[in-house]
């Protein structure tokens, strides 16, 4: 509904008002005029009549006519006056307007039969002869007891209509004036009062657009004066109460981003009302993109899509697990909430992400280690148990057979050993670098190199592929020797391992200012692109029967890996099918450096 402006409200009733009391006062003076002056022409008539009467000689109204007739014309004329006798029978005996013969008879005139009834009569009335108001007064003429005549003078109203007029049209035009006057200055009080509350209502309204921090002038009105003064400590405490609310808002959305929790705020409908930044990154979408968006759209994750509906449809706390298996697989263990209003009533649900894909991966790595220690032990147990057998057959127990059962005995023991052996030394070296146990001291690598080279020296010879080294005499790191000595040995022992004759390995060191980087290179088989990043786990082989034949257990580079790592250093490996491997550790020269 459109609203009137106030001052459209004030200011008609006041023009009105005006209007109202300025038409009163013409009235009442019109009519207060007329009175007044009807009266004094009844006087003046009156008066006339009796001069007239003067005039006449008894017992002349019914005898001379003629001399009554030409009295009449003679002084009507003179007195501007009309005058009319008239007998007691209505009968017209002289007058100065007109001929008395032709006049109709006058007893019916309502002013003639007052005065026949022995009263001034006078009445005002449209004379038909002249077309004129008339002012009629009839005097009655007595001689002796009895009526003689009637005496009536009139005059025309006609310069009293005309003078009432001009005083009309002055009350008129002093009425539009006042008018005039009296508007305006309705006009200005209307707006004295409007004005104040206009600027209280723009003030107001600038309070609801947000504008809390600006003040309303305070009027000198008591009455909009209070009003502004309360407006304004009202908005001042609003002002405060917002302020509060908002740091409290940021200081939730601070802890909400802060939160490693990826955190999802849904309505009834599955639509997302919030995503903090954790959410923002595990759903690989922004807070502007989601916002108002249906789950499904945001996410397409069919984990998350149905647990957010188990939250919605209970009213308990849910809790499931989420995977994504697009891409690199992630594991998120998710807790659902319902969020209420302040009535209780549920609005929507709560849904906290918390990744647990390292969690996941560790309890996976420990039952494939579980499973294959297994199966690595499984074979030689099987075997050692199936000549066992053929040993306690003294059947068929031959001299010859039982050389070999028990030559095959004490391999596969030697192969379970080994593997032992191996998991020991890799179970040690991770519970000592775990415990920051390993100690680390300055020494040559140099020397390190050669006593690994002379560890391995009988297996190269036996293979026919010799080791050559190249190694500056003076560097010196922060090293464990016995440590980097084993993952040297295991190095060297699959590069004359993995070699055909003939071939030959290098093992090679240098040093920059903070690192020192030792090489392995072989000319052996080499290993396919694929298998690389794998070569480092336990038990990954490329070839495992081959790997088994040349009596490996497929820990020797897991080894060698937790033994850098320890030494806080990286290795890495470069391959190619048919041209060789090459083995690169590099180790900080400092263990307080990286
Ligand atoms: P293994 O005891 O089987 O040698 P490792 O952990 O030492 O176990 O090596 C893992 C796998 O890496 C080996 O089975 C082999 O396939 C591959 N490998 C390691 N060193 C070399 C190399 N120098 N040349 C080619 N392949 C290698």
């Amino acid at each position: 509904m459109r609203r009137r402006r106030m001052i459209w409200k004030i200011f008609p009733s006041f023009l009105l008002v005006t209007i109202l009391t300025i038409a009163g006062v013409m009235l009442y003076v019109d009519h207060e005029f007329r009175r007044f002056y009807s009266a004094r022409t009844i006087e003046a008539l009156t008066a006339r009549a009796r001069l007239f009467e003067g005039c006449l000689e008894h017992g002349d109204a019914g005898s001379d006519r003629s001399r009554i007739d030409a009295l009449c014309k003679e002084l009507g004329a003179r007195t501007a006056t009309r005058i009319t006798v008239i007998r007691p029978d209505g009968v017209v005996v002289g007058d100065t307007d007109h001929d008395p013969a032709t006049m109709d008879n006058h007893s019916d005139r309502p002013e003639v039969r007052e005065a026949l009834r022995g009263e001034v009569g006078s009445q005002l009335r449209r004379s038909d002869t002249l077309d004129q108001n008339m002012m009629y007064v009839a005097v009655p003429l007595r001689s002796k007891g009895s009526d003689v005549a009637v005496i009536r003078t009139a005059i025309s109203l006609g310069s009293f209509e005309s003078t009432l007029r001009v005083i009309h049209s002055r009350v008129v035009l002093g009425g539009v004036l006042a008018l005039t006057v009296a508007g305006v200055l309705c006009w200005l009080v209307a707006r004295r009062i409007t004005r104040p509350l206009e600027e209280l209502r723009r003030g107001v309204a600038q309070f609801g657009r947000g504008g809390l921090d600006q003040r309303l002038r305070v009027p000198d009105s008591d009455e909009i004066g209070a009003v502004a003064q309360a407006m304004n400590e009202m908005a001042a405490s609003l002002d405060a109460r917002l302020k509060t609310i908002g740091e409290q808002r940021h200081e939730m959305e601070a802890v909400f981003d802060a939160m490693a929790e990826g955190v999802l705020v849904v309505d009834l409908d599955e639509r997302v009302l919030h995503l903090n930044r954790s959410a923002e990154k595990i759903l690989g979408v922004t807070l502007a993109f989601a916002k108002k968006r249906f789950v499904q759209e945001v996410a397409r994750n069919p984990d998350l899509q149905s647990f957010v509906r188990s939250t919605l449809a209970s009213d308990a706390p849910v809790e499931g697990d989420v995977a994504w298996r697009a891409g690199e697989e992630r594991h998120f263990q998710a807790r659902g909430t319902s969020l209420r209003n302040a009535s209780g009533v549920k609005t929507g649900s709560l849904i906290v992400l918390n990744e647990v894909t390292r969690l996941y991966r560790l309890e996976r790595v420990r039952r494939d280690f579980v499973a294959n220690v297994s199966h690595e032990m499984q074979t030689p147990i099987t075997s050692i148990y199936g000549y066992a057998e053929t040993l306690m057959d003294k059947d068929s127990r031959t001299d010859e057979l039982t050389e070999k059962a028990a030559q095959a005995i004490v391999r596969q023991a030697g192969r379970l050993s080994l593997l032992v052996d191996d998991l020991l030394e890799l179970s040690r070296i991770e519970k000592q670098a775990e415990a920051k146990e390993i100690p680390l001291s300055r020494g040559s690598i140099r020397e390190v190199l050669e006593s690994a080279i002379e560890t391995c020296g009988t297996a190269s010879e036996d293979r026919g592929v010799p080791i050559r080294l190249e190694c500056p005499e003076d560097i010196q790191a922060d090293i464990n020797p016995e440590l980097l000595e084993r993952a040297l040995v295991n190095l060297l022992d699959n590069a004359t391992k993995y070699s055909e004759r003939g071939k030959q390995v290098d093992l090679s060191c240098e040093a920059t200012p903070g690192e020192v980087i030792i090489r392995v290179r072989d000319e052996g088989c080499g290993g396919a692109r694929e298998h690389l990043p794998r070569l480092f786990e336990r038990f990954y082989r490329v070839d495992k029967a081959r790997s088994r034949s040349l009596g490996g257990t497929g820990l020797g580079l897991a080894i060698v890996k937790h033994i850098v790592l320890a030494h806080r250093g990286t290795v890495a490996v470069e391959s190619e099918v048919g041209k060789g491997s090459l083995f690169t550790i590099v180790v900080p020269r400092s263990s307080g450096g990286n």
